[in-house]
């Protein structure tokens, strides 16, 4: 349930009717608007609804929200979400952000030449995994905390913020020191105590689409960050597990505009995991533009054959360089910027 109050509604009548709410058991969770407060009622609002809340005043309306998921409801927030990685805004803005790098993180100059790469040619994020989720647990798992440094000195000679991926709650602690974005992979999704435990952090969180989830399923995972008090949740379409056998994976881009009704926040898509070809990455990320993603993110290696990860899908920074003005091009084309 979401009770939105009147303009201007004072901050004693605001104090009064979350008062009200929590007599019942329930929590709130409030969204501050330029002129009405929307506050969010979490749990079970089958008991407030029987009371007039309506009739309190500075209330506005009550709106019953029928989904299972409340705060990540477009209609929590009445609007889009816009979320800062460092100094870069990420959503519905006019801007489509491009998040790049390598898959992992292999050296400390194999990170700064990419990153410088990618700079150049008009990335405004840094990737780069330093803990890796492989398939075997004889392949390169990533370089730990000596990645995660080799990412922030990337960053301290580029001025990129960079974003890497957690796969162990206990890691926490030490990506916080480093990085200014947390990413989810696939593969922990649903790892319920990781999705609590980046709830309480205080960096935003990149939450990418398990490959067996569905969309209610992957905005379900983003509810679990948000209800622990981190609003900064973005998503990530990078492929799901089909039939089809030709790629890697099939990037569903149905869920671009689907997530972006559904929800206030930014929709970022991966169409280097979700092809997972480099030579038809770029068509990929093309229509990943043209069905409204806020974000790319796109892998980029200078020496794809001997990558450490995912070699086969990176792309080479001829291709990426050559991609960039096709991709404005597109985004010029549906009423946005890169
Ligand atoms: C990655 O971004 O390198 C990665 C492992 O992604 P995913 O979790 O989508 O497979
Ligand atoms: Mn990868």
């Amino acid at each position: 349930m979401i009770i939105i109050t009147q303009p201007h509604a004072t901050e004693a009548q605001i104090e009064r009717i979350v008062a009200r709410v929590r007599e019942f058991g329930l929590d709130v969770q409030i969204s501050r608007g330029a002129s009405r407060v929307i506050i969010c009622v979490i749990g079970s609002a089958e008991l407030a609804k029987e009371k007039p809340l309506a009739a309190m005043p500075g209330v506005e309306a009550v709106i019953p929200v029928l989904k299972p998921y409340k705060l990540a409801a477009y209609e929590f927030r009445g609007g889009a979400s816009s979320i800062p990685i460092g100094n870069v805004k990420v959503g519905r803005t006019e801007h489509v952000a491009l998040i790049s790098g390598p898959c992992s993180v292999e050296s400390q100059e194999q990170i700064l030449s990419i990153a410088q790469t990618v700079k150049k040619a008009g990335a405004t994020i840094l990737r780069g995994g330093a803990f890796k989720p492989r398939t075997s647990p004889y392949s390169f798992q990533g370089l730990g905390e000596d990645g995660l440094r080799f990412l922030a000195h990337a960053r301290e000679e580029t001025g990129m913020p960079v974003i890497t991926e957690i796969m162990d709650p206990r890691d926490l602690p030490t990506i916080e020191k480093y990085a200014d974005c947390l990413q989810i992979g696939a593969r922990n999704m649903q790892n319920f105590s990781l999705l609590k435990e980046v709830g309480r952090s205080r960096l935003p969180v990149l939450l990418k689409r398990g490959f067996s989830a569905t969309l209610n399923d992957l905005i379900m995972s983003a509810e679990y960050i948000l209800k622990e008090g981190n609003m900064n949740v973005l998503l990530c379409e990078r492929g799901i597990r089909t039939f089809e056998n030709a790629a890697r994976y099939t990037l569903d881009l149905n869920a671009v505009p689907i997530l972006k009704s559904r929800t206030h926040l930014p929709v970022v898509v991966d169409p280097t995991h979700g092809i997972g070809l480099r030579e038809f990455v770029p068509q990929m990320a093309l229509a990943a533009v043209a069905a409204g993603a806020d974000a790319l993110m796109i892998e980029v290696h200078d020496t794809p054959e001997i990558a450490k990860s995912d070699g086969e899908q990176a792309l080479t920074p001829d291709i990426f360089e050559e991609l960039i003005p096709r991709l404005r091009a597109v985004a010029q084309a549906v009423g946005r910027s890169l």
